[in-house]
């Protein structure tokens, strides 16, 4: 049986800074990867993508962007060469196409099973990622067979959408983008808009995610969300990464023809219903931006750099929407719905008892109530920004630290027993 102090399940951003980190403290580690490092931004990204974080914010322990255009927008097949360059600048001790398929407690660690090997470890880091499957709502079963359903797993480019109108369900960054590029190819497009938190790519002259850095929204800790469950299922950013800067929100989207609803509220074959509630959850999406626009404006004046930024811009608002309330389907020609309706994280392949009601891992700071157990990459599992890949850094150094305080100095540098090749 292949032992080792430490395995770490997962090598995405959150799995490869954790490796870095143990490897720094000189800890015996592998990593698990049922595909390859990076898995997920080679196979599981549309072919547009790019990230809405700027290069500058793809910070790792021991590692930063130091390419030509740090304010630009890495594609995903960047990212991927990001990280696959970060895995070898130390080596990292990552088993590819390695699916664990259960983890369950023994003697004082944990036994973790894949197709090829049954693993022996002292502690289990769990980095198998917050965007793990596309949540698709229930309602997605009720939708009539003739409409085909993507998700933004399957979703690749508008080639691959059969003719007709789209329906895509969710105003988030997936959303909107998937939305933006059916449309820009000629698709007529139907947006049902959820609660989102709108955001322009620039304001007074700067990129958006250098003022949030600069007013402290990354460094806010769960300990300051007066919600904490409310702050961790909040969704993605409406905010997106272009090279030409351009907003892809909501009025964009409208200039470009594409027709927004409210919620999807229900289906029922080839007809969908939406809630009444667009000019609500707009409006709540302004007044959150307004207020983050004024946390900046404050920011700007306290530190007195009035006179070295823009003055603010008047930011775009929707025009008038005639209410919609149902579609149907097949009649109206639409051929396709597309869900952008977030992320699930099925833990069935954990035989240990620490999943919260909600069915997510309990943990704080990572550190779950399993002595040895630990998780990464969770939404605001510390800092707003631990599930991205700039946040990862400050939960992987902790986690590193606890784990170095349960292992023995002789238990360094090398593995419990002799390894064995899986
Ligand atoms: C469309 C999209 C765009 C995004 N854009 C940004 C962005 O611009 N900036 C940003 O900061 N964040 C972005 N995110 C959030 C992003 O998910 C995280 O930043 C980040 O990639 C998560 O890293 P991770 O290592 O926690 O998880 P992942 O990258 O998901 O890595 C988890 C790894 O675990 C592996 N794995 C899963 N299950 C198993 C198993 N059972 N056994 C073995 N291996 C397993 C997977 O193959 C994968 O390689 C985006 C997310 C999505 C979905």
């Amino acid at each position: 049986m292949p032992t080792t102090h430490t395995l770490i399940i997962g090598a995405g951003q959150a799995g490869l800074a954790m490796s870095r980190c143990l490897t720094d403290a000189d800890i015996d580690h592998v990593v698990l990867e049922r595909g390859r490092a990076a898995e997920r931004w080679r196979t599981q990204r549309w072919d547009s993508l790019r990230l809405l974080t700027p290069n500058w914010a793809a910070r790792l322990p021991g590692w930063s962007y130091r390419g030509r255009n740090p304010n630009g927008f890495m594609t995903a097949a960047e990212l991927a060469d990001y990280l696959s360059a970060y895995a070898t600048s130390f080596d990292a001790p990552i088993c590819e196409d390695s699916a664990v398929r259960s983890l369950e407690p023994h003697d004082d660690g944990f036994v973790v099973r894949t197709d090829d090997a049954v693993w022996l470890a002292a502690n289990v880091v769990i980095a198998t990622g917050w965007c793990d499957q596309p949540r698709v709502p229930a309602m997605g079963a009720a939708v009539d067979g003739r409409v085909t359903q993507l998700t933004p797993y399957s979703y690749r480019n508008p080639g691959q959408v059969p003719d007709g109108r789209v329906l895509v369900v969710g105003a988030s960054a997936t959303g909107v983008q998937i939305a933006d590029e059916l449309a820009r190819s000629g698709r007529d497009v139907v947006v049902a808009v959820g609660r989102h938190s709108r955001l322009p790519r620039r304001y007074r002259g700067m990129d958006i995610w250098w003022w949030l850095e600069q007013i402290g929204t990354f460094a806010k800790t769960i300990d300051d969300a007066p919600d904490p469950a409310r702050a961790r299922s909040e969704g993605s950013l409406q905010l997106t990464g272009r090279p030409d800067q351009r907003d892809v929100d909501l009025p964009a989207l409208q200039a470009l023809g594409v027709r927004l609803t409210g919620r999807l509220a229900a289906a029922d074959g080839g007809t969908v219903h939406f809630a009444d509630d667009l000019p609500a959850t707009t409006s709540a999406a302004d007044g959150r931006l307004e207020r983050i626009l004024a946390q900046i404006d404050d920011h700007i004046t306290a530190s007195a750099l009035d006179a070295e930024v823009l003055s603010p811009s008047p930011l775009a608002h929707l025009s008038p929407v005639p209410p919609t309330r149902q579609l149907d389907l097949l009649g109206d020609g639409f051929s396709t719905v597309v869900w952008a309706t977030g992320f699930s994280r099925p833990y069935d392949w954990l035989r240990v008892p620490i999943l919260d009601r909600a069915g997510e891992i309990t943990q704080r700071r990572g550190v779950t109530p399993l002595p040895g157990l630990y998780v990464l990459g969770q939404r605001f599992q510390h800092r707003r920004d631990s599930s991205f890949i700039d946040g990862v850094r400050h939960d992987a150094t902790y986690v590193a630290g606890h784990i170095a305080r349960r292992v023995r100095p002789h238990q360094r540098f090398t593995p419990l027993t002799p390894r064995t090749a899986p």
